[in-house]
Order: structure tokens, then C-alpha cells, then sequence
């Protein structure tokens, strides 16, 4: 027998994944003695045996890892031979300011789904987990992640959880988060404020009794509160949309299970792998077109074609569906549109008790509040839409040093991005930065991922837009650091190019709704060649004035007013369009005057603003009630069999003053919406094959990057790359990242990286 001692050094997202009880099942497996060891920056392991049992260990460290482990490096040391007897879990050590990952909060899995089904402790409990599932980071205040560190530290381990969180062979050994009914939180119901009912059975039959009578419930959840209707009752989803201020944008819906989404949506392997999966987001899947009995509520999605859907992944959600009898509820966040989700019991209670018919709490206080996150296939792959629980805070990995970099994001759809040597820390997903209490989270969570990750910010970035909040709150945060401004398109390209790990020179294509210019302008239409330091703008969408500046984005006839005013002058108010039967004659000349004078008219190259003046003119929205609805609406219609599109020009800048035109002919002739979407989309993305295909010939750049919150659109996106592909570019889009604003600060973090090295040098 060749006996051996080795050290292991491991690192990744492997601590809150079950990674030591995992080590230690297949040490004593192997027949090794020796420990395993959580410190903050790393797992270490020694282990002593047999030499061929030792590489077989490793074999199975890589093979075996748990679901939710992600494990980045194993280096190992030969050491001089130690006995030890047995193989040991240690405590942990904080050894230094360096820190391993914390893992995303994991959906539950079914040996504990099981386990509530026996009798004893965790018969009916609703807060079972183990160390391959529970809550993580919305409970971990600190690291090393160890119980006292979490918002468990309330709950005292009764001597049965004791045990088994100190037996290495159990399935809780080390759980942080393990409870039972004797020793851990509880849900409460109240109704008018009052408590009614602490008694689980209790309260699963009442929130499912009232859910099936089209009642409204306000239920605390993982990262924050849900409010929770029948998916089935007009009614009752109506009632849920007065209650949040009358919001626009689709609700969610958690179906039964796998098999009840089937029945409503088309579901594709990849979009069931991504429902089934860990981290349990929101995918967007297409309804199916049904005429039979029940159908869903159609408010719930605003009419649109797609369904942001969710498979149960807390106990209680599970517990519910036993009850239930509709396979569909309403879980969405419980806020206030514009507000961040609720998370506090004490003003949960005050906000939403007279306004919904109970409310269910739990004693298990939320530390990092998380929405549920929403992806949508496109091109077979996973793209991160709202990056939240499940995915937080897993961090990106960059091929140059982010240490001490502070990216403050954009002004919607708010992330920012901490640098921790080659990892980027983005933040969940913050919100629009427009109300206090959405300020208030951003400020506090920014301070939290400094603490968490123990970042000390050297050197920030902010964006060019100097009204932005986020820009405020960089330029604030602390006087004596150099800040980086970065433009905002710039941002997205790099965004994509450091998920990508490109550092060169690109063809980057920006397209979203707005995002501030160097010349001042407002861009979103723009095609660059840029690499993570610097860009050169070579073309863009051309400008249009933008009546009453955000308020175009919120009334999209004012955008068809805009471009039909630029393409036929004043005779557009003879035109046969239902627009201009809509919307009252002294509001349009109004605009034509703001425009004619130059009266809040900034000028803007954004697509989605063209976007939006499409779906006008084909009167499928004129006052947008959510935000980008006038282009979800128009790809909403969007048909497969149709390669018909409209001409547009290139010339300095890509004018669309033909696109228009003929669209417009089209409306008056009666064309089928449907049609003339498709036609405008093929257009679109004609001008961006053209565009590049012109980039590469004069410049033999051959790598295309694109970005921006357009790139959400499914047909758009995959239309673009198979252009793109066919003729030989090199595609990159956003996948992990959001292509939207959420993914600005990781753009913003690798341009104020690449300067700080070019400085240095
Ligand atoms: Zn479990
Ligand atoms: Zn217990
Ligand atoms: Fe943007």
C-alpha cells in the first residue's frame, strides 16, 4: 500500500451548497482519513490514504459535486504523511479579506419535500430544508456563512435538529438554516390586522379556500412578499392590479406543476430545463392558444402573447397545491409599482392589510430582499432578464483585475457591480431609481456588498448622464475617489464583451430606448467600434425629436406624430390613420409646435422609439401603460413565414424616412398588422447585417457584439445572429448578463478597469 497525504485547496461557490458533508461522504467512501475545513476564501481538505484511493477522491470531488456547487479551482499540495483518525469536519476560520462565494437561495428539494410527509417534527413544515436546499443569501447578513451570521439566529436548535446538524452522515449536517416545527419559524395569518391563526394546517386550508373564492392575499416568501390570486379569475387579477396602482405590466403565474404549464404554454426542452431548475426563475413562455375551459385570466398578461410562468419552490407553495383547486396562481412581488418588493412584516401589515383580504407572514426575517428572476430562451440558450434570486450573487468572472471598483448602473432597471480581483459581484436586481424607497434599498444594498464581499472602493464608475440618481450616489459616495463617467452604450457593449471575455476590438451594436450621448443627444441606436477602453460612434439610428422628452416614451403617438411630421410635413393630418382618429387633433398640433419651436424636443436616435412609433401607427397602443410595452406589443404579433421587410437608407447616419412611408401605406391598405410587424422587424434587422457588413468590409472587423434592452425581442435577436452567422460574423450576445440596464454596471466596472490599467502603465 503506497500511503500519502494531500492538501486540497478548493475554491467556487461551494460553501451553503452542502460541500463539506459531500466531501466527507466520499472520504470515508475512499477509505481516507483527514478533514475538511470552511474558510472565507476557500474549502480546504487533507486527506491521508492509500495513493490510487486518494486520486479516485478527486474524481469524484469533480464528478459528484453537489446540484448548486459551482466549483472554480482544486489545487493540491503533497504533505508529509499525517494519522488521523477518522475523517473531520472543523469549524470554520476567518483567515483574511478574501471571501468564497455564497451560494443563491436553492428551491427545495424532494428528500425534504418528503420529509414533510412523515410523522415527527417536520410533519407539515413549512420551512424544511437541508444542506442541497433553502434560503441562502437572502438570510446571510456576514461570512463565513455559519448560523449566528444568518437571520436564523433567533431560533435555537432543539436537541433532535441539534443532532442532526452535528452528525456528519446527515443530510442537515452543518445546514445552517435547519429547523423544525419545536425550534424554528412559523408563518401567521392575519385578517383586518389581527392575528387569526399561528397552526400551519390551518392556514395552508385557509389561503387555499380563499385563493379558489377569488380572494387576494399578501404571503411573505423568500426575498420578499408575493400577492396571490386565482390565475383563473378575471376578477380577481383585476382587483390585483388596483391594488398595486393600477399597474400594466404581466403578472406572473405559478402553475401546479410541469405538466399544468403544458396545457397553457409551449414549452421547449430548454425553457422545461430552466422551470425545473435550482434556481426556479420566471421563464417567458409562449401561451398556447387555447378555446377550452379554464382560461387563464386575459389581464393577466396584458394581451401579449408571452407568460412569465414559475414552478412552486418553497414547501408552502407545494402545500398549497394540495389544496388548491385551480392549477395557476398570481404570485407576484408585493409592492407598490415603482416600489422595491416588501420585505418588513410591521409595514407589510400596514401597507396591505385593509387592501387585501389576509395577510400571511412568517418569523424568518429577510436580510437581502430578492424578486423572483426571469429568463427567456432565445436561440436555445438561457437569457437572464431580471437577475435575482437563484442567481444572486453569483459573481462573473473577468479575465482582469475589478478589485476595488464600484459601478453605480444606470437609472432603470437598476443593478450595480462590485470588483473582488477577477470576480464582479452585480447586484439583484434593484429597480427603477426614480422612488425614495427604491433609492433607499441601493444605497443600502451597495453598502452591504462592501461589507459582504469586504470590497474597499478605490475607484468608482458612473454614467455619462449626470441627472441620473445612480450618478448622484456615485459622485456622493465618497469625495476623495477618482470616478470614471462612461457612456451608456458604450456600457452595454462591454457588459457583453466581459461576459464574454472579448478584449479587443469589436463591432458593438447598442439598441435600446434611451441612454445619454456625448454630443448630449439621447443614443440608443448605434453602431461602434470599440474595445473595453474607448469607442468610436460610426453610425446610428438618425435623431428625432422626442415631444416632451420622457413623456414620448410613455405616449408612443407622440413618436408616430414625430416621424410622420419629419417624413410628410403637415399633409400627414390628411392621412387615413387610426392614430389620428385616436388621439384629440390640439394635442397633435401642439406637438407639431413643441417640434417646430424646438420646446422640449430632445432629439433621439433610440430604437426603441421607433419601436414605439410602429406599434402607434398600427393603433396597438398610444398611451403605454408599462415600460416598453409598445415593442413587446409589436413582436407580440410577429409571425415565422414572413421574410418580406421595408426599405430604409444608409447613409451618414440610417434613416427610416422610407420604413415609415411604406408602413404607413400598408396601414391605410389595410394590411394585417401581423404582416407589417414582421416586415419592420425583418427591416431592423436587415439594417443591422448591412450596417456591420459595411463596418467589416472598411475596417475587417469581424467580431459583432450586441446589447441593449431591443435584444429581449426573441425574433429580433435570433433573426439578427442567423444574419450575422450566415455571413461569417463572429455573434456575441448577453446570456448570463442582462442585455437590458441591469447589465450597465458590469460594463461600467470593465471600462473604469481597462483605464485604471492604462493609467498604471
Ligand atoms: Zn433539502
Ligand atoms: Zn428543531
Ligand atoms: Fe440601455
Amino acid at each position: 500500500m503506497n500511503e500519502k497525504s494531500l492538501q486540497i485547496i478548493v475554491t467556487g461557490l461551494i460553501q451553503g451548497v452542502g460541500f463539506r458533508p459531500f466531501v466527507y461522504r466520499i472520504a470515508t467512501r475512499h477509505k481516507l482519513t483527514g478533514w475538511v475545513l470552511n474558510t472565507n476564501e476557500n474549502v480546504k481538505v487533507q486527506v491521508t490514504g492509500d495513493s490510487e484511493n486518494i486520486q479516485n477522491f478527486l474524481v469524484s470531488l469533480k464528478k459528484e459535486a453537489p446540484a448548486a456547487a459551482a466549483i472554480e479551482t482544486i489545487s493540491t499540495t503533497e504533505m508529509e504523511t499525517t494519522a488521523i483518525e477518522g475523517f473531520n469536519i472543523r469549524g470554520s476560520h476567518n483567515v483574511s479579506d478574501e471571501i468564497t462565494e455564497i451560494s443563491p437561495d436553492i428551491a427545495v428539494c424532494n428528500e425534504c419535500l418528503n420529509d414533510i410527509d412523515v410523522p415527527g417534527n417536520r410533519l407539515d413544515y413549512a420551512f424544511v430544508n437541508c444542506t442541497n436546499c433553502g434560503p441562502r443569501f437572502t438570510i446571510i447578513q456576514d461570512l463565513p456563512y455559519d448560523r449566528i451570521k444568518t437571520t436564523m439566529k433567533p431560533f435555537e436548535m432543539c436537541p433532535a435538529c441539534r443532532s442532526e446538524y452535528e452528525t456528519v452522515t446527515d443530510r442537515r449536517f452543518h445546514a445552517q438554516p435547519t429547523a423544525c416545527s419545536i425550534c424554528g419559524p412559523h408563518y401567521q395569518l392575519f385578517v383586518n390586522n389581527e392575528i387569526i391563526s399561528k397552526e400551519i394546517d390551518f392556514i395552508i386550508r385557509h389561503i387555499s379556500q380563499s385563493i379558489d373564492s377569488g380572494r387576494i392575499l399578501l404571503i411573505k416568501g423568500l426575498g420578499g412578499m408575493h400577492l396571490a390570486c386565482d390565475a383563473f379569475n378575471e376578477t380577481a387579477v383585476n382587483r390585483l392590479r388596483e391594488i398595486k396602482n393600477r399597474e400594466g405590466k404581466p403578472f406572473a403565474v405559478m402553475f401546479r406543476d410541469l405538466e399544468s404549464v403544458k396545457r397553457f404554454a409551449e414549452v421547449s426542452l430548454q425553457e422545461e430545463q430552466s422551470l425545473v431548475s435550482w434556481r426556479r426563475p420566471i421563464v417567458l413562455l409562449e401561451k398556447k392558444l387555447i378555446d377550452k375551459e379554464p382560461i387563464l385570466a386575459e389581464s393577466l398578461n396584458a394581451g401579449l402573447n408571452l407568460l412569465g410562468v414559475m414552478l412552486p419552490y418553497m414547501p408552502i407553495h407545494y402545500q398549497l397545491f394540495r389544496q388548491l383547486t385551480t392549477d395557476a396562481i398570481v404570485l407576484t412581488s408585493g409592492n407598490f409599482s415603482s416600489e422595491p418588493i416588501l420585505i418588513d412584516n410591521v409595514l407589510s401589515l400596514k401597507l396591505f392589510s385593509h387592501l387585501v383580504d389576509s395577510v400571511v407572514l412568517h418569523n424568518r426575517d429577510i436580510y437581502n430582499r430578492t424578486d423572483d428572476s426571469v429568463v427567456r430562451i432565445i436561440d436555445k440558450k438561457e437569457r437572464i432578464f431580471r437577475r435575482s434570486r437563484g442567481f444572486v450573487p453569483t459573481p462573473v468572472r473577468t479575465t482582469f483585475n475589478t478589485e476595488g471598483i464600484l459601478a453605480f448602473g444606470a437609472e432603470l432597471t437598476n443593478c450595480f457591480c462590485v470588483g473582488k480581483g477577477t470576480k464582479s459581484f452585480l447586484s439583484q436586481h434593484i429597480g427603477d431609481l426614480q422612488g425614495l424607497e427604491t433609492t433607499l434599498f441601493y444605497e443600502k444594498t451597495i453598502a452591504r456588498f462592501i461589507q459582504l464581499f469586504r470590497v474597499k472602493p478605490k475607484l468608482l464608475a458612473v454614467d455619462l448622464h449626470p441627472n441620473y440618481i445612480s450618478t448622484k450616489t456615485g459622485l456622493n459616495f465618497k469625495a476623495d475617489l477618482p470616478v470614471v463617467h462612461v457612456q451608456h452604450h458604450h456600457a452595454h457593449i462591454a457588459s457583453c464583451m466581459t461576459e464574454h471575455h472579448l478584449d479587443e476590438k469589436v463591432i458593438g451594436v447598442a439598441l435600446d430606448g434611451t441612454g445619454f450621448g456625448t454630443d448630449g443627444n439621447i443614443w440608443g441606436g448605434e453602431f461602434f467600434i470599440c474595445d473595453l477602453n474607448d469607442f468610436t460612434r460610426i453610425t446610428h439610428f438618425e435623431y428625432i425629436p422626442l415631444p416632451g422628452g420622457d413623456l414620448a416614451a410613455e405616449e408612443p403617438w407622440r413618436m408616430a406624430v414625430s416621424y410622420l411630421y419629419k417624413v410628410y410635413g403637415h399633409s400627414f393630418l390628411e392621412l387615413e390613420l387610426p392614430l389620428l382618429k385616436k388621439i384629440d387633433p390640439e394635442k397633435i398640433s401642439l406637438i407639431i409646435q413643441m417640434i417646430n419651436k424646438n420646446i422640449n424636443c430632445p432629439l433621439s436616435s433610440g430604437a426603441g422609439r421607433l419601436f414605439d412609433a410602429v406599434a402607434s401607427l398600427l393603433d396597438l397602443v398610444q398611451f403605454a401603460s408599462f415600460q416598453a410595452e409598445g415593442p413587446m406589443r409589436l413582436e407580440s404579433l410577429v409571425k415565422q413565414n414572413c421574410v418580406d421587410s421595408y426599405p430604409f437608407n444608409l447613409g451618414r447616419t440610417i434613416c427610416f424616412d422610407a420604413t415609415i412611408r411604406r408602413i404607413v401605406d400598408d396601414v391605410i391598405k389595410g394590411i394585417d398588422g401581423a404582416t407589417i410587424a414582421t416586415k419592420f422587424h425583418n427591416t431592423i434587422i436587415s439594417t443591422i447585417f448591412e450596417t456591420a457588413n459595411t463596418i467589416r468590409i472598411k475596417e475587417g472587423i469581424n467580431k459583432v457584439v450586441l446589447s441593449g434592452g431591443v435584444f429581449q425581442n426573441k425574433y429580433l435577436l435570433e433573426g439578427t445572429s442567423k444574419i450575422l452567422l450566415q455571413n461569417n460574423f463572429e455573434v456575441y450576445s448577453h446570456a448570463t448578463v442582462p442585455t437590458n440596464d441591469g447589465g450597465i454596471a458590469l460594463g461600467q466596472l470593465a471600462i473604469a478597469s481597462k483605464r485604471r490599467e492604462l493609467l498604471c502603465v
